[in-house]
């Protein structure tokens, strides 16, 4: 392991008031940056180059996130979250020492099945919900958390098994947020969208 592993995270970006529309309830979301796949149609180009961009100490980033009252969980997208499996496995523990209550979503472009390395397999112990394969154009789907119908979603754990109609099949929201003097919009598109 490097030895930053574990203790840092290198993200594109957070939402620290929250998002509904990355999963049930109110969300602290983060998008790690760095991503190794090039899907046509990627909703988040920017977040793939693999340099510095928004990097965190995992401790000052697991404070942060226990310290929103409002949320009943965290969602985890990229970039492609597994190439830092380690800290994010790191941030997830720290944050349910404080707050076992708060369940985990992750998105993924790597498929489950080959998600065997130790880091990895240290995540997937922590997540709740995984959403796994890489987007894929041709079967775009238009509704539930899923930006294409290759994609699967698992549940990990039964803690957010009653809203599986949810995952699958809710109508998109999109929400606009603006963090600082930036603009992000926060959902994933396609097909029919409620702004919010
Ligand atoms: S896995 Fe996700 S972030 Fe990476 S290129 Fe594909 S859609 Fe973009």
């Amino acid at each position: 392991m490097h030895p930053i592993e574990g203790q840092v995270l290198n993200l594109w970006n957070t939402c620290r008031e929250g998002t509904k529309a990355l999963g049930p309830g109110l969300r602290y979301a983060i998008w790690t940056q760095g991503c190794l796949r090039r899907c046509p149609g990627c909703i988040s180009p920017e977040s793939q180059p693999i340099k510095p961009k928004l990097v965190v100490e995992v401790e000052l980033l697991a404070d942060d996130i226990v310290k929103n009252a409002k949320i009943s969980g965290i969602t985890i997208s990229g970039g492609e979250p597994f190439l830092q499996a380690a800290s994010l496995s790191k941030l997830l523990q720290l944050v349910k020492q404080k707050r076992p209550e708060l369940n985990v979503i992750v998105f993924t472009g790597f498929y489950k099945d080959d998600l065997k390395w130790s880091d990895a397999v240290g995540l997937l112990e922590q997540t709740d919900v995984l959403i796994d394969g890489p987007f894929c154009q041709e079967q775009i789907s238009d509704k539930g958390l899923r930006g294409s119908l290759n994609q699967k979603i698992h549940f990990l754990t039964d803690t957010l098994k009653y809203c599986q109609d949810e995952f699958e099949n809710a109508l998109r929201k999109m929400e606009v947020h603006v963090e600082g003097d930036e603009i992000i919009t926060i959902g994933i598109p396609n097909g029919n969208q409620n702004i919010i």
